[in-house]
């Protein structure tokens, strides 16, 4: 078993978050930034990187909008395979790129966007010796349920509605598949209205189209033509639930909230979920008294640039005592 120990996360219970959008809410985060290599994707690497050294692989590869890369890199040096990552230029968060250098892999920046990268990573698996870890390979969604599997055993139930945002839609399929599983087994009583967040620049699924150009700022999510797409249609229609979408300025807006109230820093594809929450609450869509669970997937440092543009910037002084007290204005 190729691990770094991943899953186990914290189920944060958030109650500022509650107060701004409805008291009678209890309103828990699953903290999957705070997995090893910073993201949920190691929920699903430690599957297939294992099942890739049961085989006799010698390499894997992938296509990543950063935190696929980052944990493949890792996971890879951690059972010496060499790895192959390939990222659209221009969005991948500073933060996952290192991640991924640092660990050695062959990192490739392509001029196109994630969806051109995928459809090249796949060609060349099917026809070379090296394995695709991509959300495609079935181990990859096996893994990430037990992030379902986690939530409820921390409740100690199912939640009413889970929140999750929605990219290449690998996550709500492995929750939806987890919570059923658990379900089967007597685990839990009922099961929970599984609400998928998309952002408004990168909406396949909403729209029910392929989206050429995607666009947001939330570059995990920055996906057009989703590779679970029908399983994770599926996974809303059969639990009841939806999917919807959320602007950039709500997406950096609920960043923000989430760092100041909830002292929680998580990537701007997290926050979609926030932001999500806030405006299904808002239009009434939430049964008052519910308990909801939103998985935020990544840590905010792997973004730092897209926070130090979403606060006040620092301050210089000179190392005087008189110009410091003038700052703080005590
Ligand atoms: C991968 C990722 C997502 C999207 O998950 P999918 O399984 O592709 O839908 C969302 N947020 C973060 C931080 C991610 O790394």
């Amino acid at each position: 078993m190729v691990t770094l120990l991943e899953g186990n996360t914290p189920l944060l219970p958030a109650p500022r978050l509650a107060e701004a959008t409805d008291p009678s809410l209890a309103i828990f985060l699953k903290c999957e930034g705070f997995n090893p290599t910073g993201s949920f994707k190691d929920r699903g690497m430690t599957m297939a990187m294992s099942k890739a050294v049961e085989a006799g692989s010698r390499a894997v590869i992938c296509a990543s909008t950063g935190n696929t890369s980052a944990s493949a890199a890792a996971f890879a040096a951690r059972a010496g395979l060499r790895a192959f990552v390939m990222v659209p230029r221009g969005s991948v968060a500073l933060g996952k790129l290192s991640q991924a250098a640092i660990h050695g892999a062959k990192v490739l920046v392509v001029d196109g966007n994630f969806d051109q990268a995928l459809d090249i990573v796949r060609r060349i698996a099917e026809t070379h010796p090296v394995t695709l870890v991509n959300s495609v390979n079935p181990f990859r969604i096996e893994g990430q349920k037990t992030g379902a599997f986690e939530v409820v055993d921390q409740l100690g139930r199912a939640p009413d509605y889970h929140l999750i945002p929605v990219g290449n839609a690998g996550n709500i399929t492995a929750y939806w598949r987890g919570y059923r599983e658990y379900h089967r087994d007597g685990k839990m009583g009922s099961l929970p209205r599984m609400v998928g967040f998309q952002a408004a620049g990168a909406a396949p699924i909403y729209e029910n189209r392929v989206i050429e150009e995607p666009r947001t700022v939330a570059t995990a999510i920055k996906i057009g033509n989703p590779a679970s797409w029908g399983p994770a249609l599926e996974a809303v229609k059969d639990s009841r639930g939806w999917v919807d979408i959320v602007t950039d300025e709500e997406i950096l807006r609920a960043y923000r909230m989430l760092a100041r109230e909830e002292g929680i820093f998580m990537e701007p594809a997290s926050a979609a979920t926030v932001a999500g929450l806030v405006k299904i609450v808002k239009a009434g869509r939430i049964e008052p008294g519910s308990t909801l669970v939103l998985t935020l997937t990544g840590h905010g440092l792997k973004d730092p640039d897209t926070a130090l543009e979403s606060a006040t910037r620092p301050t210089s002084v000179p190392a005087s005592l008189d110009a410091v007290l003038a700052q703080l204005g005590l």
